[in-house]
């Protein structure tokens, strides 16, 4: 017999990599030069230059079993020392090497952190717009309930009042994803602060902890004066997941990992169960290579100049041609509202016609939208504005 939950999963498609093949088809048939591909969050920047040679130079090092060799399973002590030392920086106050879990990336960070935190039957909440993985990684991997808090409003930020009822109602833990995806909104101190008073009084009346995991690939892909805050100097019970994917261009090398800062209650409990669900799941220890790469290189940050012109040539233009978007603030993502009514689908299969690739937020938690993922090269964003220009038209807008 098969785990029916496991080949529910494995039939059922991602509506990104869905639109990504069909991409890749169109790409074969029409050639690249005419597909304007913003389905995937796979960066067209490259990565930084001291991040490539120092992999260069470690390539051409010879000592193999420290470059490809088993490491302990939280990391190599030199990869979390660098990686404690951006989230010190950032604390303001020094956080521990022994802190730091690293991981392949944000999806088993995720992964790991609900099996750690959360009891099969649990509810896990999510702001909707949400990564639609968090989906996956909540009932497959932790078998719990997934609660989504819709938007208050076109700005995205969370409904406070059906936020504080889901805490209310009881959950063992709530993912936060700031700058976001797929809107690009920040979450404000402001918001942070409401969102700690909730959940403190509901840890006091519940009388036990309620996890904030604050799950932030994109946290320094930031634009104009925008500020990501420390989610754990306002709300103690915060378990910080992060990836290299994103700010090192690096997606398909997989590197991240857990930070149990210590002002978690019981934060050497709460390690010891992520190292147990690291196991359990398989993880037996980040790649190598990355890890050596990480202790050389974590003051790197990324290039954000591609992001920021193509964001500002996208917002304004699509803007101008009377297309309604959420004014991204960060990540590189630009949430466009379907025109007249339609849904996220009709939406997308329309902009199809023009060879233009979205992807429907249905599966994000929210209806009418489109996701466009604008890091692309500068090129590919402005050859797509006569396609938008032309399905504007077809809007009638
Ligand atoms: N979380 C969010 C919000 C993401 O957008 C992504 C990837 O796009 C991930 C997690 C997973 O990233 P990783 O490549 O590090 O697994």
């Amino acid at each position: 017999m098969i785990a029916e939950k496991m080949l529910k999963l494995g039939q059922s498609g991602s509506a990104i990599r869905d639109i990504a093949a069909y991409a890749d088809a169109r790409r074969s048939e029409i050639g690249s030069e005419n597909v304007f591909d913003f389905s995937i969050g796979n960066p067209n920047t490259p990565a930084p230059e001291k991040v490539k040679n120092t992999l260069i130079e470690l390539l051409e090092s010879s000592d193999s079993l420290a470059l490809h060799g088993y490491t302990a399973a939280p990391g190599a002590m030199n990869a979390r020392i660098a990686a404690a030392a951006q989230e010190s920086e950032r604390a303001g106050y020094a956080i521990p090497p022994e802190c730091v879990y690293l991981t392949s990336g944000a999806s088993s960070s995720l992964a790991i952190t609900l099996a750690a935190l959360v009891r099969p039957g649990e509810k896990v909440a999510v702001l909707a717009p949400f990564f639609p993985e968090y989906r996956v990684f909540a009932e497959a991997a932790a078998g719990a309930e997934l609660v989504v808090v819709p938007p208050a409003g076109e700005d995205m930020q969370p409904f406070m009042a059906a936020f504080e009822a889901a805490v209310e109602d009881g959950v063992a833990a709530v993912i936060i994803n700031s700058p976001n995806n797929p809107s690009g909104a920040i979450l404000s101190e402001q918001t942070l602060r409401v969102m700690a008073k909730i959940l403190k009084v509901a840890e006091e009346e519940q009388g036990k902890s309620i996890y904030l995991i604050a799950d932030e690939p994109y946290r320094e892909l930031v634009y104009g004066d925008a500020k990501v805050p420390f989610v754990p100097n306002f709300y103690e019970n915060t378990i910080v997941c992060y990836s290299y994917s994103k700010s090192f261009s690096l997606p398909g090398e997989r590197l991240g990992y857990i930070m149990v800062p210590p002002c978690v209650e019981d934060g050497k409990t709460v390690f010891a169960a992520v190292c147990g669900a690291g196991r359990a799941l398989g993880y037996v220890c980040a790649p190598s290579l990355m890890q050596n790469m990480l202790a050389a290189c974590a003051d790197v940050r990324p290039d954000l100049s591609t992001y920021e012109k193509n964001r500002d040539l996208l917002y304004g233009e699509l803007s101008g041609m009377g297309f309604e978007c959420v004014k991204p603030d960060g990540a590189f993502y630009l949430f466009v509202k379907a025109p007249k009514g339609d849904s996220a689908s009709e939406f997308c299969e329309k902009a199809k016609q023009f060879e233009i690739m979205l992807v429907p937020s249905d599966s994000f938690g929210v209806a009418g939208y489109a996701r466009l993922a604008y890091c692309v090269s500068e090129q590919t964003a402005k050859n797509s504005l006569p396609a938008f220009k032309k399905l504007s038209e077809l809007y009638g807008l």
